[in-house]
C-alpha cells in the first residue's frame, strides 16, 4: 500500500525542510499594537478558563505557525487557546475594548493564512471533543477537531462524515467553506450533512441554528465561508452507516503517453456511479518521482464505494487498455482502511493554490496544453513542485438547489485544485517565477471553466472572489453579515462585507 509518488508535502516531510524558524521571504506582517498595558493582558488571561499565549512563551511559535508558510511573517500580539463559548466571548471583548484585529482558528490550514492575525487569535482547537449518538448516528464534533480525529471516533460505529482527505484539516474551516472528499459524491459536502451549530457572534452571544433557529445563520454556515460571521464552537452532522470500500491507486511517469492518460481517466470519473471517486492529478517537481524517469507523473487515486476489486478493476480497464500503469494498486479494504489509504500525508510549505471548476472534461485541445505546461520549457527549475488535480464531483453534490445552502457550486464535472510550491528562504525571483507559472497555466485553461472557485481553496489572487466562490448567494451572505456582525468585527481581505 505504499505510494509511489511522492506529494508536495511528503517530500517536504522526507527532506525535512518543513523546519520551523526559517525566514520567510514574503509578507511579513508584524503589525504592534502599542498602548494595551501588560496588566490588560494579565488580567485578560486570568479570567480565561483555557490559557494565554504571548510572544515569547515556549509554546507561541508552534501555536501561531500558518499551515502555508508565506505567512510566518504575521505575529499575534496573543493568542487565547479557548475552553468554551464563555472564553470566546472575552475573547471578543478584549479585543473589542483594545481595537484590536481577530480572527478565529481550528486546524490552521487556511491556504491564504485567513486565520493568522496581528492581533488577537482566537484558537479553539482545544475545543475538540467527538460524541456519537448511536441512535441517529449524529455526530457531535467540537470546532478544534481535526478530520483525522472524526475518523477515527467514527469508525469503531462504522460510521463516515463526509469530509476531505487530509486527517489534519480542521472540521470548522472544511465544513464552513463545503467540505468535499473521497465520500461527496455518494453523501454530499460536510456541510450539506450540517444539522445543527452553536456560534458565538460579534457581541458574544451564543446562538444556536438549524432550521428553525437562526435559520438564515444556519443557511449561511453550509457554505458561507470560515471567519465570516461568527466563532463556531461545535457542529451536529449526520453521520453515514459504511462498510467496505475498493481503493485504488494508479501512476505513470513522463515515458506515457499521458494525454491518453489524462483523457481516459477523466472520462472514466465522469461517467461513473455515485461509487466512484476521483483524484486525478499531474506533478511535476524538481526531484521527480521516486518511479519514475522524469519528473513528470500523474497519478489517479479513488475509491468505489461498498465495491469488489474486480468490480472496480472493470472499470478502470479502459486505462489498462489504452495505457498501462507503470504501477497500481486496487485492493478491497474496511472502510476504515479504505480512509487511512487515502489520505494525503501533508506538513506545512510555502505555496499558492488556484482553484476552478469545470462543467464536463477538458477537451484534448485543453489537456494538450495543461500537460504542455508541465514541460521542463516551462517549469521555473528551482522551484519545488506544481500540480494540477482533478476531484471528480457531480453525484449528490449536484442534486441539492445552489441556493439552498450558502454553497453554490451545484452544477461541475470535476472541482480543480492546483499548486505551486517553492522553499521557504527561495529567493524572490524564484518564488516569483512560481506564481507566474500558476497564474501562466489558468490563463491558458481559464476559458474550459465555468467561472467558479472553491472557496475552501482560498486564493489571495483571486479577482471577483464574491461572484467566483458565492455567484448568487453573495448579496444574502451580506445581508446576514450585516445583521449579525455589523460593524464587520470579523473581517479579512476575502472576508464577507457588510454592505455590497
Ligand atoms: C493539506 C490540505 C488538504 C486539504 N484537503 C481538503 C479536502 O480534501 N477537502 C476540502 O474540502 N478542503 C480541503 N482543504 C482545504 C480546507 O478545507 C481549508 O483550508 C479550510 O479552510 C481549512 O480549515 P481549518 O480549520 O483547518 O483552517 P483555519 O485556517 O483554522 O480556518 C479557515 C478559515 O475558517 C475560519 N475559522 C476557523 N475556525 C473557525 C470557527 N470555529 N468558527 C468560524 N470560523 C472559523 C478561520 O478564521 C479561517 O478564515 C485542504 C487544505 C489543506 C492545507
Amino acid at each position: 500500500m505504499k505510494r509511489n509518488i511522492l506529494s508536495r508535502r511528503d517530500f517536504l516531510k522526507v527532506s525535512g525542510k518543513g523546519a520551523l524558524g526559517l525566514a520567510i521571504a514574503s509578507q511579513i506582517a508584524c503589525d504592534n499594537f502599542d498602548g494595551i498595558p501588560e496588566s490588560a493582558w494579565r488580567d485578560f488571561a486570568n479570567s480565561l478558563q483555557g490559557i494565554l499565549l504571548r510572544p515569547g512563551d515556549p509554546a507561541y511559535p508552534q501555536a501561531n505557525r500558518p499551515w502555508n508558510l508565506d505567512y510566518s511573517g504575521i505575529r499575534a500580539q496573543a493568542i487565547a487557546l479557548v475552553s468554551g463559548p464563555e472564553d470566546i466571548k472575552k475573547s471578543i471583548l478584549f479585543a473589542r475594548e483594545h481595537n484590536l484585529p481577530s480572527t478565529a482558528r481550528s486546524g490552521s490550514h487556511s491556504y491564504a493564512a485567513y486565520s493568522s492575525t496581528p492581533g488577537l487569535l482566537i484558537d479553539v482547537s482545544n475545543m475538540n471533543s467527538i460524541n456519537i449518538d448511536n441512535m441517529d448516528g449524529i455526530v457531535d464534533i467540537g470546532a478544534g477537531a481535526a478530520l483525522g480525529s472524526v475518523d477515527n471516533a467514527t469508525a469503531p460505529f462504522n460510521l463516515l462524515v463526509p469530509a476531505g482527505r487530509c486527517e489534519s484539516v480542521g472540521i470548522a474551516g472544511l465544513l464552513l467553506g463545503g467540505g468535499f472528499g473521497f465520500n461527496g459524491r455518494k453523501f454530499g459536502l460536510t456541510s450539506d450533512n450540517l444539522v445543527q451549530t452553536q456560534i458565538v457572534t460579534a457581541d458574544g452571544e451564543l446562538l444556536n441554528c438549524n432550521k428553525n433557529e437562526n435559520s438564515d445563520l444556519f443557511w449561511a454556515c453550509r457554505g458561507g465561508g470560515g471567519g465570516n460571521f461568527g466563532i463556531n464552537i461545535a457542529f451536529q452532522v449526520q453521520g453515514h452507516e459504511v462498510t467496505t470500500a475498493s481503493v485504488y491507486q494508479l501512476c505513470w511517469n513522463a515515458t506515457a503517453d499521458l494525454e491518453t492518460v489524462w483523457d481516459t481517466m477523466q472520462n472514466i470519473a465522469f461517467n461513473a456511479s455515485d461509487d466512484l471517486t476521483m483524484r486525478l492529478g499531474i506533478e511535476i517537481s524538481e526531484d521527480g518521482p521516486v518511479t519514475g524517469s522524469g519528473n513528470v507523473s500523474i497519478e489517479a487515486v479513488g475509491q468505489l464505494f461498498q465495491g469488489t476489486a474486480s468490480q472496480l478493476r472493470e472499470i478502470l480497464e479502459p486505462v489498462f487498455n489504452a495505457s498501462e500503469p507503470e504501477s497500481f494498486v486496487i485492493e478491497e479494504l474496511s472502510f476504515a482502511d479504505a480512509t487511512k489509504f487515502l489520505e494525503e500525508d501533508a506538513t506545512p510549505d510555502a505555496f499558492l493554490t488556484k482553484s476552478a471548476y469545470i462543467n464536463g472534461p477538458l477537451p484534448q485541445e485543453g489537456i494538450k496544453k495543461m500537460i504542455s505546461r508541465f514541460s521542463n520549457q516551462f517549469w521555473p527549475n528551482a522551484s519545488r513542485e506544481g500540480t494540477f488535480k482533478f476531484f471528480s464531483w457531480g453525484g449528490q453534490y449536484n442534486r441539492i438547489a445552489p441556493d439552498e445552502t450558502a454553497f453554490v457550486h451545484r452544477s461541475a464535472a470535476f472541482v480543480i485544485e492546483s499548486d505551486a510550491s517553492w522553499h521557504v528562504g527561495d529567493p524572490q525571483s524564484v518564488i516569483d517565477a512560481s506564481r507566474d507559472w500558476i497564474q501562466d497555466l489558468f490563463d491558458d485553461l481559464r476559458f474550459y471553466f465555468n467561472g467558479s472557485a472553491y472557496q475552501n481553496f482560498i486564493d489571495p489572487t483571486l479577482e471577483d472572489w464574491e461572484l467566483a466562490y458565492y455567484g448568487a448567494n453573495f448579496p444574502r451572505l451580506v445581508d446576514i453579515k450585516r445583521k449579525y456582525d455589523p460593524d464587520n468585527f470579523f473581517k479579512f481581505a476575502q472576508g464577507i462585507p457588510v454592505k455590497l
